[in-house]
């Protein structure tokens, strides 16, 4: 019988005193009492442990638990989301390449793209991502990578990734794509043909605010190639305390993603019967344009959606997001707790890339729903909701 992979898989717990969950590993190295010994833990294919940037007991277990749920070969952990993203893109493409990326990834992606690689020498073209046409046409001799959100940051509009990695493979294109919305439980894009999946593990892998760290998942080739390059010589590690962090995250990811099925759509569901919200952008739900490629792509609702309310005065717009109690206002996503993030909070903000970029309108509020009572999060919406009208 194989094993349960979030119980079991990868911990060997008579080497630990049978301890119910695994020690952390808080080493910086690991040492050795003869040349041989030494010289194989460093030439060894799957490295034994040698240096903590390189590999850690630890993190090797929450590792082999994150890639067995992507259902890739191998996985990779670093110590953000960020630093997986980016070295997962240094990892593919040289100066004088090409990526096509989907417009409007989540901020610090798009600021890379727009920051980071262009002084490279490496052109990145942004497309409309809900029409495959889009990427095909965009194909130059000098493309090696495709670059997919799906959905994207705070618009939520869909890829079809099985369409793009048809494309793509036919032309020796490497396929991206961060996975952080739909968590590894509601989406596995390796099964649509996505050769590199990225989580945030910040977000709902981690699941209770309390620790950065992100994952790539791929094939043994290519995570061999990373481990033993970019993540080395680039060297954002995990801590391994992170990594017991996100190994307890993973315990419950199934039942929390599951509440968080079960409550989101029901918070959207009153958003959008209230005549105070113009629109609420949420791939779950029955009025989303693309719904056949969220049925295809993504198992469960989850909590992540947008409002648009009907207002556009900025005292009201500020007002319904400061009257909130059960909602505070953050950046991250994917913990306990519920969050908003309005839009409006990015403006007069004087930045340079802010003061580059298209904002959207500053009637829009990100959402994100945690583990409170359903109701509760509904009556604190409605209340700051009357308090507007
Ligand atoms: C937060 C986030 C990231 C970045 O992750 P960090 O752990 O904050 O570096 C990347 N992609 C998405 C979709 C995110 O929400």
């Amino acid at each position: 019988m194989s094993k349960n992979i979030i119980n079991q898989l990868a911990e060997e717990k008579d080497s630990y005193f049978n301890a119910a969950i695994p020690p952390i590993f808080s080493n910086s190295n690991f040492l050795f009492s003869n040349v041989e010994d030494m010289r194989n833990a460093m030439s060894s294919k799957s490295p034994s442990p040698f240096y903590t940037r390189g590999s850690n007991p630890t993190t090797s277990i929450f590792e082999k638990k994150i890639a067995a749920l992507e259902g890739t070969e191998k996985a990779i952990a670093l110590g953000s989301g960020m630093a997986a993203i980016s070295t997962a893109i240094l990892s593919q493409i040289k100066s004088g390449e090409h990526i096509i990326s989907v417009r409007r990834p989540y901020t610090g992606t798009d600021r890379f793209m727009k920051e980071i690689l262009p002084p490279l020498n490496i052109e990145v073209s942004f497309v409309d991502g809900t029409d495959t046409e889009n990427f095909k046409n965009m194909i130059k001799n000098n493309t090696k990578l495709i670059y997919l959100e799906s959905p994207n940051s705070w618009t939520y509009e869909m890829q079809d990734l099985e369409e793009i990695s048809k494309i793509a493979k036919k032309q020796n294109i490497i396929t991206i794509i961060d996975n952080s919305y739909s968590s590894p439980i509601n989406c596995n894009p390796s099964k649509w043909g996505i050769d590199i999946i990225i989580h945030s593990a910040t977000k709902y892998i981690g699941g209770h605010a309390n620790a950065m760290g992100g994952v790539i998942c791929s094939s043994s080739k290519i995570i061999d190639t990373i481990n033993n390059k970019e993540f080395k010589l680039i060297g954002s590690v995990l801590s391994p305390f992170n990594s017991w962090l996100f190994i307890n995250g993973l315990r419950t990811l199934p039942i929390r993603m599951k509440h968080i099925s079960e409550s989101t759509p029901k918070v959207v569901k009153f958003l959008e019967e209230n005549s105070e919200v113009k629109e609420v952008i949420y791939p779950s739900s029955k009025n989303f344009p693309q719904n056949k490629l969220v049925k295809k792509y993504i198992k469960k609702p989850c909590g992540q959606f947008t409002i648009v309310l009907k207002s556009e005065k900025k005292s009201k717009i500020e007002k319904f997001c400061n009257n909130l109690n059960n909602f505070f206002m953050g950046a991250s996503w994917g913990g306990h707790e519920s969050l908003i993030f309005p839009e409006i909070s990015r403006y007069n903000n004087n930045s340079e890339y802010y003061s580059k970029t298209d904002f959207l309108p500053h009637n829009f509020v990100r959402f994100y729903i945690g583990l409170e009572e359903t109701d509760l999060l509904i009556e604190d919406l409605d209340k700051s909701l009357k308090s507007i009208t």
